[in-house]
């Protein structure tokens, strides 16, 4: 079994960047080469503003490459829950951002041909017990109610019609959601960047940001440094000590992940029926769907911080898949590995610009495959001053979560985890 990721291992075209050496200047320096940080470069590319991007690692070595290619509409909080909390007109608007940026990524994918086995078969959310499908029926009237949105109940003794599997007591179904494969989303966005006369280093970490005006800020890296007018953030959980604030109010929660052997094409057709992304609602929940060739792509939660354990949590991962699927018992596990998801302290994604600067954007809780590409289009947008002043996610007053070390390592963060991931019981 590999312990790289299968994105890794069937990725189109890893190509080597260059690394940052000696000093250079642009219009914007962007720190982080994910699907945020690419997506605020590719943005401002094709204005023809000058854009370096830093990653410490390889494009997509973060959650972007490694994440389980689900492009879901929605939150990881429903949309009754969050109409309750900031009112129905910021709800409304932030529900329709998530619809936004599938069909951003949709174009994107079109008109930069970017070969990444995009799907758009809507997903599928499953029951774990009958009183979540209840919550579900109450979310699919909320849905339509107030924003015409039409979704779509199973019943339990209907959901052979979906999956191969009578583990669950129902699902509620999405037809906007997609599925694609991330890595080469991310590679794809990469080039497309360069195309348009960016710059991207690799193993080119920013270890320093220094303001020096309002239109001048110096990054360094390791071995240089690149002089910009603006700069923006955007590590996500891979954050690191260079910016303080940002670091203390992001809550990295690792997630882990597996990939079977390929399996023959009539059993997928059963696993899985309609090709469609799934998660369930079990507090440590699970995610699942086939990759394009053919393997059940399963992941749940888990903090790997020893071998042992981590061989413990894969062997659980396995055994839940089987609870699930129980056709795949014999299906033989070619590839494991895990990554990092991002949270903030209200479970929503987080975008602006702080007092010295900096641009941002983060935290979004397992739904960053849709919203990341969107959110680094906005802050492309704020950066030349066409942003629009009421996005409901903005926090340029952006506040360090209290007790933020014991929060990231501490028993009482997987609490707070599980009961983010609860929010339909
Ligand atoms: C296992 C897993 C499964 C997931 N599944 C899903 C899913 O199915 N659906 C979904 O919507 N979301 C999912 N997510 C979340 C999703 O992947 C993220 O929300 C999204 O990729 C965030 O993108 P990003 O560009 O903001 O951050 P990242 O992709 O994490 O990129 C941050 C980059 O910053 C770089 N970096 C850090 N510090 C520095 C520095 N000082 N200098 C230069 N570079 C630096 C890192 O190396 C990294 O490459 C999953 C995440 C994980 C880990």
């Amino acid at each position: 079994m590999s312990s790289k990721s299968l994105w890794k291992a069937t990725a189109n075209d890893m190509k080597r960047r260059p690394v940052q050496q000696g000093e250079e200047t642009c219009d914007v320096v962007i720190i982080g080469g994910g699907f945020t940080g690419l997506s605020v470069a590719y943005h401002l590319q094709q204005r023809n503003v000058k854009t370096v991007v830093l990653e410490a690692n390889t494009v997509g070595s973060g959650a972007s490459g490694r994440n389980g290619g689900e492009v879901l509409i929605g939150y990881v909080m429903s949309m009754q829950a969050l109409a309750e909390k900031y009112g129905s007109d910021a709800a409304r608007q932030m529900f329709q951002m998530s619809l936004d940026s599938i069909d951003l990524i949709e174009n994107i994918i079109k008109e930069e041909d970017i070969q990444c086995d995009f799907f758009r078969n809507g997903n599928l959310l499953a029951a774990y017990k009958p009183s979540h499908l209840d919550g579900m029926r109450r979310e699919q009237e909320f849905l339509y109610k107030n924003y015409n949105f039409e979704t779509k109940i199973v019943e339990k003794q209907d959901m052979h019609t979906e999956m191969d599997s009578d583990f669950y007591h129902g699902a509620h179904i999405d037809e906007k959601s997609a599925i694609f494969h991330p890595l080469n989303y991310c590679l794809g966005l990469a080039n497309a960047v360069e195309k348009y006369g960016g710059t991207i280093y690799e193993h080119s970490e920013a270890i320093n940001i220094k303001r020096e005006s309002h239109d001048r800020v110096v990054v360094e890296t390791n071995n240089g440094r690149v002089i910009a007018k603006q700069v923006g953030m955007f590590v996500n959980a891979y954050t690191t000590d260079v910016h303080k604030l940002i670091k203390k109010a992001i809550v990295p929660v690792e997630s882990i992940v597996l990939a079977t052997e390929t399996l023959p094409e009539d059993l997928c057709e059963q696993l899985i029926k309609h090709n469609r992304a799934a998660c369930d609602t079990k507090n440590l929940l699970y995610y699942f769907r086939l990759s394009a060739d053919n393997r059940m792509v399963f992941g749940g939660s888990g903090r790997t911080t020893s071998k042992r354990d981590a061989q413990r949590l894969f062997d659980n991962l396995q055994a839940g898949m089987v609870d699930v699927f129980p056709a795949l018992k014999d299906a033989k596990v070619d590839y494991k590995w895990s990554g990092k998801v991002g949270f903030t302290i209200e479970k929503i994604p987080y975008i602006g610009q702080l007092d010295d600067g900096t641009h941002f954007a983060f935290g979004y809780a397992g739904h960053g495959a849709a919203m990341s590409t969107l959110l680094g289009k906005i802050v492309a947008m704020n950066m030349l001053n066409e942003g629009d002043k009421n996005n409901p996610l903005d926090r340029s007053n952006l506040k360090p979560i209290p007790f933020h070390s014991m929060n990231a390592t501490g028993l009482g963060m997987m609490k707070y985890y599980f009961k983010f991931l609860d929010y339909i019981s």
